[in-house]
């Protein structure tokens, strides 16, 4: 099981997050630019094609159980429009983004913030969530230099929540949605 980025996200599951406004932006991966690099593949671009850096969200759902806001940089074009430049291995055409300027704010060393957010409310996946943004801000503050012992911890603990929290996402993902596994199938023709 693992975060991914669906065809659709429901508008209520993101308002659940505080999000009210997305756009579709292009996806036009540029030479030399790599995935999970926007910012770095956003700075480029500028330097050789002019336009500004516009950061933003990026969504992800794991099990219908919990959202992932993960921040994306975008190029905003000298004409004013979004595109998107980075390698995206979920979408190809376009990418679900709502712009928002105070991510400047979180970047610690090019480092972008992620927010994990619960989709039900459950102890366990509260529990869960605590461990992820545990181990991400142990990424933010060591400047992605993490002591594997600390690493193994927090997994030796989210290894021990893990089948309660696949039961969750089993038990919350309908025939139609799109499967928990992450392949972006339907359920139905997908995990049983
Ligand atoms: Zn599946």
């Amino acid at each position: 099981m693992q975060y991914f980025d669906p065809p659709n996200i429901d508008k209520s599951i993101l308002r659940k997050a505080g999000i009210n406004e997305t756009v579709l932006v292009p996806i036009k991966p540029i030479k030399g630019a790599f995935p999970l690099n926007c910012l770095n593949n956003v700075k480029a671009y500028i330097e050789h094609f002019g336009g500004e850096v516009q950061l933003g969200w990026i969504f992800s759902i794991m099990g219908n159980i919990a959202l992932k806001l993960t921040a994306h940089a975008v190029v905003k074009t000298k004409e004013q429009k979004l595109l998107c430049i980075t390698p995206n291995p979920y979408r190809k055409n376009k990418v679900r983004f709502s712009p928002d300027n105070d991510i400047n704010g979180l970047i610690v060393d090019n480092f972008l913030p992620q927010k994990l957010v619960p989709l039900i409310s459950n102890t366990m996946l509260d529990n869960y969530l605590a461990l992820e943004r545990e181990m991400n801000d142990l990424r933010l503050t060591n400047s992605g230099v993490v002591s594997q012992r600390q690493v193994q911890n927090i997994e030796l603990k989210a290894q021990v929540l893990y089948p309660s929290i696949l039961q969750l996402a089993k038990e919350n993902t309908l025939q139609k949605d799109y499967c928990f596994c992450g392949s972006n199938k339907k359920r139905a023709k997908c995990c049983k």
